[in-house]
């Protein structure tokens, strides 16, 4: 059964046919202010089984890096992917309806975490980026 994510008002609506992989969250300055939150919540799509559903002429992109962007909903500013040279690389998690079935399985550059955010016990959690292995 296929994933699907939608932003915040419905306009856009995707899918990912094939399982979420490599689900993180990033505690980095950047990440909060591009997810409005503490951190990231990010998963990985498997090459070619994402495609929009509806509203893709409502989507504005961000460049963050030459190759690197993000994907917004132009009417309620939901982020819902993640870009890599031009290609959808993951979706933000906070858009993805029900369950993906995927947990995060790793909270990276915790070192710079906001002052105010309270990390859980019991996480995989890392001072900077993950480890060489898992990248
Ligand atoms: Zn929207
Ligand atoms: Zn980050």
């Amino acid at each position: 059964m296929a994933i699907t994510g939608e932003c915040f008002c419905g306009a856009v609506r995707y899918q990912v046919a094939a399982p979420l992989r490599n689900a993180r969250s990033c505690h980095c300055s950047r990440c909060r202010k591009a997810f409005s939150a503490q951190a990231s919540a990010y998963a990985e799509v498997e090459p070619g089984s994402f495609s929009w559903l509806a509203g893709e002429e409502l989507l504005t992109t961000f460049a963050t890096h030459a190759d690197f962007g993000l994907q917004f909903c132009g009417r309620c500013g939901s982020t819902l992917c993640g870009l890599y040279a031009g290609q959808v690389h993951g979706v933000t998690l906070g858009c993805v309806n029900g369950d993906p079935e995927v947990e995060i399985g790793q909270h990276i550059f915790v070192g710079s975490k906001a002052s105010w955010e309270v990390m859980p016990q019991g996480v995989t959690a890392y001072e900077e980026g993950p480890p060489a292995s898992s990248e």
